[in-house]
């Protein structure tokens, strides 16, 4: 049958794939418009449980498959051939319903760097009024912040000791405490704000389209899977989806809105026949648009985990006293929404210099108060803290390619990681940084045992450990890269080159890495891409 005659679920003005970050933000705004119709389609379900919405279940959903399509990475030579791991969020609010809250907008210079490349309007004072827009900060209420926005901000409400005692190792240290590292400016270590309200995740969708659900304008599609974009000769008038293991279609009036996020984005549009012409037609795929930067320009940050036995209760194990004080924390939660439970774990961290010569901080650092190995999938039983140092802006790019034409298939997902040079010598300087940090005198009382780098010392043994036990800190963007050159695939309004219709809106269209977690920033796109899209009307 063809694809334009199979049933149908409906014809919207906007049909947005995928109800992530961006997705949701995308929803939520464009429906307040009561004239227009929006369809929102989620490959996973509704979400918006305890799981999703106590932020300390994180640690249920980012290990295994639970909301989380849990991708591996194909092979990374620079991790000694050894497969990554990359959770994604796969329910509503997308990878905000699974992520560790951590609210952070970037560096000044990155939004800067972007619109030098060519992308006009994307400076960074043309989208500081976005992210004001999208925030409601509890606690800071300054030029930088906003208060109307629908996205709740704030400070943990976890009352873990160990904060001030991470703060008083940075001080012992010599780093700058950074109250608010999306004020004025970014550097420094201190107590990251937190997308949560009153001890609750905050995600995407309890921002912008939970209050919204009543509206007669707005239709949502969960456990609905999009295959590719329904193209009439080069403009978008659907999509393709499977739903309960049904083919149907639904049809946009005015235009297709991909945010299927940095993996997913690039996939639909390869399935769609726009893509690389000579790796669309390795797979059998009609060529509608030969467009050779969908999928490539991966970029992700490399992250290294250094870990410690520690002598306090103040964190999670898993050990039968451990148990014991979760059960109490759990009674604590459920009568005030404080302690433990309302943790994201990465709790502290902030932004450092790798050399003095560095412009701006090219490290990030996230101190938990867990012992994280492997994504928390290698469980130990004592109680640790651990401290995450990553790389903000690495030279190393991948790609992400069609494992065959199947939709069903995973993506052959490839980051490059630590493949060039310059990237681990950043890294093994940020080790040093960052395990001088861990062996101040405020964090000696606690300090047991070091777990995965004891007797690492020398710069060959620093790069041989970061080799051994280096992988994401969950941060992919840059495949469907917008742009002016010839590698671009969205202009700088987000409409994908030589297709009329479609943009896409999500994490993958970020012209580069930005210097920090990338939630806001997604949110941030979405927010400008919705006065995009009503000023194209
Ligand atoms: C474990 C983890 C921790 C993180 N921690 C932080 C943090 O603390 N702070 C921070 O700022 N950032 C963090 N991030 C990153 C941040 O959450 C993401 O960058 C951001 O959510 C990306 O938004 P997006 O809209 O691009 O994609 P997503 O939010 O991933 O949304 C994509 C959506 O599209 C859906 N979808 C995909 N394919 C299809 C299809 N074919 N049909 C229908 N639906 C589809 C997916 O199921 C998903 O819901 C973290 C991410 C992870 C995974």
């Amino acid at each position: 049958m063809n694809d334009k005659e199979l049933p149908s679920l409906g014809e919207f003005d906007y049909v947005i794939v995928g109800g992530g970050s961006a997705g949701c933000v995308l929803a939520g705004r464009l429906s307040a418009d009561p004239q227009v119709q929006v369809a929102l389609v989620e490959a996973g379900g509704a979400g918006d449980d305890w799981m999703v919405n106590t932020p300390a279940a994180v640690v249920l959903m980012v290990p295994r498959g639970i909301n989380n399509w849990a991708f591996t990475t194909v092979p990374q030579p620079g991790l000694n051939g050894r497969c990554g791991y990359q959770p994604r969020g796969k329910v509503l609010g997308g990878s905000s319903s699974i992520n560790a809250m951590v609210y952070i907008r970037g560096h000044r210079e990155d939004y800067d760097r972007w619109a030098r490349l060519g992308n006009t309007g994307w400076s960074y004072a043309d989208v500081l009024p976005y992210f004001i827009r999208s925030e409601h900060n509890q606690n800071i209420n300054d030029a930088w912040h906003g208060q109307q926005g629908p996205l709740q901000v704030g400070a943990l409400r976890s009352d873990n000791p160990l904060q001030e005692v991470f703060l008083q190792a940075a001080r012992e240290a010599g780093h700058r405490i950074n109250p608010d590292f999306n004020g004025a400016e970014q550097e420094g270590l201190g107590v990251y704000q937190v997308t949560q309200q009153e001890g609750e995740r905050f995600s995407a969708f309890r921002a912008y389209v939970k209050p919204h659900l009543s509206r007669p304008n707005l239709s949502i599609f969960t456990s609905t899977q999009v295959d590719k974009v329904l193209l009439e000769q080069r403009r978008a008038t659907g999509v393709v989806v499977r739903r309960g293991g049904q083919r149907c279609i639904l049809q946009a009036r005015r235009e297709v809105l991909l945010s299927a996020g940095a993996f997913l984005s690039p996939q639909i549009l390869l399935l769609s026949g726009i893509g690389e012409a000579a790796h669309l037609q390795a797979h059998g795929i009609e060529v509608k648009h030969d467009l050779p930067g969908v999928g490539q320009h991966l970029q992700d940050h490399p992250d290294f985990i250094l870990g410690y036995q520690v002598a306090t209760p103040d964190v999670l194990s898993l050990n039968p006293a451990g148990m014991w004080r979760i059960l109490r924390q759990i009674a604590q939660y459920r009568r005030e929404r404080r302690g433990m439970i309302s943790s994201n774990f990465a709790e502290c961290g902030g932004f450092l210099k790798s050399a003095p010569e560095e412009k701006i901080p090219d490290l990030q650092l996230h101190f938990v108060v867990a012992l994280v190995d492997d994504h928390a999938r290698k469980l130990h039983f004592e109680p640790g803290m651990s401290c995450h140092v990553c790389l903000l802006r690495p030279k190393s790019q991948g790609s992400v390619r069609l494992e065959n034409a199947h939709p069903w298939s995973v993506p052959r997902i490839d980051p490059g990681f630590l493949q060039a040079d310059e990237d681990v010598q950043a890294l093994v300087r940020g080790f040093k940084i960052t395990r001088h940090l861990m062996q101040q005198p405020a964090l000696a009382p606690y300090r047991l045992r070091d777990k995965f780098t004891a007797g690492v010392e020398s710069d060959a043994e620093i790069v041989a450990c970061l080799r051994e036990r280096a992988d994401t800190v969950y941060h992919p963007v840059g495949t469907c890269r917008m742009g002016t050159g010839p590698e671009a695939v969205v202009d700088p309004a987000l409409r994908v080159y030589g297709i009329e219709r479609l943009r896409v809106v999500d994490a993958s269209i970020m012209p580069d890495l930005i210097g920090g977690n990338t939630n806001a920033p997604t949110m941030m796109i979405a927010e400008k891409a919705v006065d995009l899209i009503r000023q194209a009307q």
